[in-house]
Parts: C-alpha cells; sequence; structure tokens
C-alpha cells in the first residue's frame, strides 16, 4: 500500500461501498471493501487479476468505462446488476483517474450498492407514469364532457383553471383568468346567481351547484353548469374546488323541446277553442230547426204561422249547410289541398253575375250597389271561377251587411296588360261601419267575428275572411284592407291572370224562379237506409208527378231489380251491409240499360273520383234543391 492509498484508509473505511485501485490495463492493484461479504472472494484473490479474469464476460462494462476515461480523460460509470440474478441486487461503479506522480496511469472504481436507491427510482418513475396515465384520462374525460376543473385560494386569493375552461371561455392561453377577469363572464343576472351560491357555500359550509349564461371572451353565449366545493381548514374556508361544465348542447335541446310543448299546448288549446266555437255555431241553427219541429208537432199553430216555420227552416238549413261547407274548405286549404281549376271565363261577366245576385240584398237595405270596370279588361281569361266568386261573394255579402247607409262598390282595373297575361285589382270597398286599426289582422282569424259596440253582431260564422284570405293566397296575391269606423272599408287584391282563347260562351244567370215541366212517365227506385231522406226525396218526387219504389237498403233493391225493369236507381253510398258502390256495380253489370244515380253528402274528392272511375256520370248531394233534382232527371232521362 502506498503512501496515497494509506492516507485515504480511514476514510475509505468509513464507507459501504467497494472500492478498486486499477491499472490502465485493467489489472486490478489493491481492493478496499468494509464489509468483506461484499467480495465474493477475499481480497488477496484480486490483487494482480484483470477484470476479464475475475468478471469474465460481465467485466466487458467495466473495461469500455476504463477505455472511455482513458480516452476522455472524464469520469465514467455504469449500472449493473448482480452475478447472481436471484438475489436481485444492482451495482453502480464509477471511474475516475487519481493523479500520481509515477509515470503508470492509476484508476480507483468505487462499486456501490444502489439496489435501494434503484427500487425508490423505479418506483417513482413507475408512480410518475400512472400520474401521467391518470392525467391523460381525466384530460380525455374532460375533453369529452366539455369539462374543467376550477380551485380558489381564499387567503392567497388566487384561481387555478385547468385549460378545458379556457376552451369553454374561448379566451386566449397566454391571457389568464383570474377573479376580476372572470366576473365579466356573466351578465348582471348570472353574476348576482352566483355570487349568492359563493356566500351560502361560504356561511354554510355547502357545496353549490348551478346552471349560468356564460359569455365568453368571444362575446358568444354559452349555457354552463357550475359546482363547488369548500375545503376547510381551522374551521374556515381555505380553497374552492370544483368543475365548470359546457352544456350549451343539452341546455338548446331542453329549451328547443319547452318550446315544442308549447307550441303542441298551444295547437290543442286551438283545436279545443275551434271544436268548442264550431258546436256552438252548429248547434245555434240546430235549435232553430229542432225547436220549430217541435212547434209544428204540436198542432196548435195557425196556417200563417207555416210559412213563418218554413222559412226558418229553410234560412237555419241552409245557414248550416253554409258553415259546413266553409268547414270543410277551410280543413282543404290549411292541409293545401285545394288546387286551382282554370277554365276559360269571361271576368266581367262572372263579377257582373255576382253582382246582380247582390242587387235585391243591397235593394233591402237602400245601399247603392256599383260595379265598375275599365274596357281593357281581356274577354277571355284562365280563371278557377267558382273559387273566385267565393272569394267575391263573401267581400260584396261583408260589404253589404256590415252598411247602414251609404254605397257599396265593386271595382276591377287592368293593372298590367302583356301580351300572355293580364294583372287585375280587385277593389271592394263600402261607407259601412268600418273596422278599428288594432283588428285588422284579427279579422282574418278563424271564428273572428269583432263585437263592435257600435254595432249589433251579424250574422255570420266568423269563417268568411279567413277562408277569404286562403283563396286569395291560392291565386298567388295577398288581400289587403283599409278602413276606418264609421268610414268604410276598402278589400283589395290583385291577380295576374294568363289570357285564352277562344272565348267562353256568356255563362247564363241563374233563374230565382223555376217551373216544373213534366217528367216523362219512367221506373224509379230509391235505395237508402235513412228513412229521413228516403221520405224527403221520395215526397220530393212524388211532386214532380214520380211514384218511385222504395228499398231501405242494398239487398231489398236486388229483390226489386230481380223482379221487374227500372229505367233509373238513385243509390246512397253509405249503407251498412252492400254499400252504394257495390249495388252501383251490380247494377252496371247485371242491368246495363239500367241508369244509377248516386244520391250521397260525401263531397270529398276523392269520392267523386271514384264515381267517375267506376263511370257515375250521376250524382246528386245531400241535402238538394229541388230544382237541382229536376234538372238532374231531366239529364238522365234526356229530356231536351
Ligand atoms: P262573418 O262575416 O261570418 O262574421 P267574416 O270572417 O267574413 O265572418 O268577417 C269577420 C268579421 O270582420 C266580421 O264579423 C266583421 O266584424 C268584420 N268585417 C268583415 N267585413 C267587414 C266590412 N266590410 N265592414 C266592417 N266589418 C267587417
Amino acid at each position: 500500500m502506498d503512501n496515497n492509498a494509506r492516507n485515504l484508509q480511514p476514510l475509505i473505511e468509513a464507507l459501504d461501498d467497494v472500492i478498486l485501485e486499477l491499472t490502465e490495463l485493467a489489472v486490478i492493484k489493491q481492493v478496499w471493501a468494509k464489509d468483506k461479504t461484499k467480495l465474493f472472494l477475499p481480497p488477496e484473490f484480486f490483487i494482480g487479476k484483470s477484470i476479464p479474469e475475475v468478471f469474465g464476460e460481465f467485466g466487458n462494462i467495466f473495461i469500455k468505462c476504463i477505455d472511455d476515461l482513458l480516452n476522455t480523460g472524464e469520469r465514467q460509470q455504469c449500472v449493473y446488476p448482480d452475478f447472481d440474478e436471484n438475489k436481485h441486487l444492482w451495482y453502480c461503479a464509477k471511474f475516475q483517474k487519481i493523479d500520481s506522480s509515477e509515470e503508470e496511469v492509476r484508476i480507483i472504481c468505487v462499486i456501490e450498492d444502489i439496489t435501494a436507491k434503484k427500487e425508490l427510482n423505479d418506483q417513482l418513475e413507475k408512480n410518475s407514469l400512472e400520474l401521467k396515465r391518470i392525467n391523460d384520462l381525466l384530460e380525455i374525460g374532460h375533453e369529452i364532457s366539455k369539462m374543467g376543473g376550477w380551485e380558489y385560494d381564499t387567503i392567497r386569493k388566487e384561481l387555478f383553471l385547468t385549460k378545458q375552461i379556457y376552451e369553454i371561455n374561448e379566451s386566449d392561453d397566454h391571457i389568464v383568468i383570474n377573479c376580476n377577469n372572470m366576473t365579466k363572464s356573466f351578465d348582471k343576472e348570472n353574476k348576482v346567481k352566483l355570487l349568492k351560491a359563493l356566500r351560502i357555500t361560504l356561511s354554510q359550509n355547502i357545496a353549490f351547484d348551478l346552471e349560468l349564461e356564460l359569455i365568453t371572451a368571444k362575446r358568444n353565449k354559452k349555457w354552463v353548469r357550475i359546482s363547488g366545493l369548500p375545503i376547510m381548514k381551522n374551521q374556515k374556508v381555505r380553497i374552492f374546488r370544483g368543475i365548470l361544465k359546457d352544456i350549451t348542447e343539452i341546455k338548446n335541446n331542453q329549451l328547443e323541446l319547452i318550446e315544442a310543448k308549447n307550441l303542441a299546448e298551444q295547437v290543442a288549446r286551438k283545436r279545443t277553442e275551434t271544436l268548442s266555437i264550431m258546436s256552438h255555431e252548429i248547434r245555434t241553427p240546430l235549435n232553430a230547426i229542432i225547436g220549430i219541429s217541435n212547434l209544428l208537432d204540436q198542432d196548435t199553430f195557425s196556417n200563417n204561422d207555416i210559412k213563418e216555420y218554413v222559412d226558418h227552416l229553410r234560412y237555419s238549413s241552409n245557414h248550416l249547410l253554409h258553415l259546413i261547407n266553409d268547414i270543410l274548405d277551410l280543413e282543404k286549404i290549411e292541409c293545401k289541398k285545394m288546387e286551382l281549376n282554370e277554365i276559360p271565363t269571361n271576368l266581367v261577366s262572372l263579377v257582373n253575375n255576382i253582382y246582380k245576385q247582390f242587387v235585391p240584398f243591397a235593394k233591402t237595405k237602400n245601399l247603392s250597389l256599383n260595379f265598375n270596370h275599365d274596357h281593357q279588361i281581356p274577354q277571355s281569361l284562365l280563371i278557377d271561377d267558382l273559387r273566385l266568386s267565393r272569394i267575391l261573394n263573401n267581400l260584396i255579402g261583408n260589404a253589404i251587411k256590415f252598411t247602414e247607409k251609404g254605397e257599396v262598390n265593386i271595382i276591377l282595373k287592368t293593372l298590367i296588360d302583356q301580351h300572355h297575361q293580364t294583372s287585375i285589382l280587385f277593389k271592394i270597398s263600402d261607407t259601412g261601419i268600418g273596422i278599428p286599426e288594432h283588428l285588422h289582422n284579427l279579422i282574418f282569424d278563424k271564428f273572428h267575428q269583432v263585437n263592435q259596440d257600435s254595432h249589433r253582431q251579424q250574422e255570420g260564422s266568423g269563417l268568411g275572411l279567413n277562408i277569404t284570405k286562403g283563396l286569395v293566397r291560392l291565386f298567388d296575391s295577398e288581400i289587403r284592407l283599409t278602413s276606418k269606423p264609421y268610414v268604410g272599408s276598402i278589400f283589395e287584391f290583385k291577380i295576374d291572370f294568363k289570357k285564352c282563347l277562344p272565348l267562353q260562351p256568356e255563362q247564363k244567370i241563374e233563374s230565382l224562379e223555376f217551373d216544373f215541366p213534366p217528367l216523362p212517365d219512367f221506373k224509379l227506385l230509391i235505395v237508402d237506409d235513412n228513412a229521413t231522406n228516403l221520405l224527403v226525396a221520395s215526397r220530393q218526387l212524388h211532386q214532380f208527378g214520380i211514384n218511385a219504389d222504395k228499398a231501405d237498403n242494398a239487398y231489398t233493391a236486388i229483390e226489386y231489380l230481380k223482379k221487374e225493369r227500372f229505367d233509373v236507381v238513385l243509390v246512397d253510398l253509405h249503407m251498412p251491409g252492400m254499400d252504394g258502390y257495390q249495388l252501383a256495380k251490380y247494377i252496371q253489370d247485371n242491368y246495363p240499360e239500367t241508369k244509377v244515380i248516386i244520391f250521397t253528402a260525401d263531397v270529398l274528392e276523392e269520392v267523386r273520383f271514384r264515381l267517375k272511375e267506376m263511370g257515375i256520370q250521376y250524382i246528386l248531394s245531400k241535402p238538394f234543391k229541388p230544382e237541382e233534382m229536376f234538372e238532374l232527371f231531366l239529364e238522365v232521362l234526356e229530356v231536351k
């Protein structure tokens, strides 16, 4: 042992490590070890032996360190496990040159047992990996659930937010959100809610959970759920911790659902309201019909009363029929089932006929009814005459109804006349009671009648203007109203019509008087399961001089047909068992000479279409006017 080594001896003895002195050829010159058991052989065994001789292949990492040390002059170290795998021990060998006056190079190798250190390190590494994994999972969870965490230190007044909260708030990462700028994220109402919740949390030490509207840094509005929990220290809230979750989507869905529910409730309410008004409207004329029938039944009336009773009966029944037709039209308009059926029409003649029908009504009220039009209006235009008549009838009827003195004017004016089409302005004005401005939109609503103090309520159902507005829309136009109470009203609209050729023959004016010439003798069978309808039809035919046979179902009708030959059979459509369609088919197949008239209250387009498909051309609608029934028989019997 040289002097240097001897001086180091006490120091080396104090260490737990094994220390070797090596030559540059990796030959062991000296060995020190406080705990000799750490050397697997007596120290003397190592002296003079080279590293490969002692450690075999295992010594290669030592040789590499020694080479590196000699090449660089820098300290080297390596970590390696015990030769004996079962021991699970780890060592660290550090190599360093020591200065020496002698020429030969001296290397000191300190071998430290690092098993405990390494286990600790390994555990730390494992823990930090696990922590990272938990963090990653938390982050993904927050990302997916659009949720972030926050923490507020009540002493330091510091606010910590996770990156998701920055994202929800649409803030730039470099702008730190603190308590001051965070309050800008809520409007007054929401701020008050938040502060109130925080105050309760502070005083009662309970968690809070709120839904608030947040204004983001980019001034967008978002719904957030914010929950927080106080952490106590020395009976004081030290820290607040919680989450903030973006619930905009859920909230919007909820709001949409609430809106849809409100709308559905509104529709249901409106439907009930409509039904209730409808039932009231239907009951009113029915009350008159039933009441008068009861009076007639009591046999206490004079002959003078009869005329009055019959007038009331006819008036109420017609009113009821109008109402039902209106309701059906309304349904068609609302379901957009109505389509224009345009045919070549002389517009001026059409309006003139309508005007003439209203003249007697205007006269009864001492009103002057005028029809003016310019002479540019083409003679033949493609018009759905029925629908246009309906609009004009409603407007002119109302104008006369709601005017007590003065005049009602019907004006047609050509606005644009082009090669293929012409644009006409329709204007119906009156000098009647007028309509206050705040009711201008309301009167176009279903069943809306204006109760004006100045005027007793007029007859009508309040459906007219609603239908009129719908029909004008069908013509691709809008109705406009100008009106002033006690001055009068103007209803106007403009329609573009296509011009056409050839001209329609003049429309004939419906005669109000009706004569019934005698019908030729013919054999008729009436089939209807409703006793009243059977009675009404047969009595009316009796008035025309025809005695019909009657059957109250299709099977009895077939019995009749088998016995004798009939010229015409009047068939009700809806009958129990074999219905009108089947009976008509049976007659067509077995008695082709016999003509079938379908007698029905069904006014649906589908029914008409089905009958047409079957080749049935004669239909008598219920209820019928005597003249309609008579004209149909003239047609069926081909009386010129
Ligand atoms: P109805 O005439 O059957 O009551 P309408 O829908 O045709 O129903 O009209 C609705 C309401 O509009 C009427 O009840 C009436 O108050 C008002 N109205 C319609 N036309 C006129 C008019 N020319 N002048 C004054 N009021 C009118």
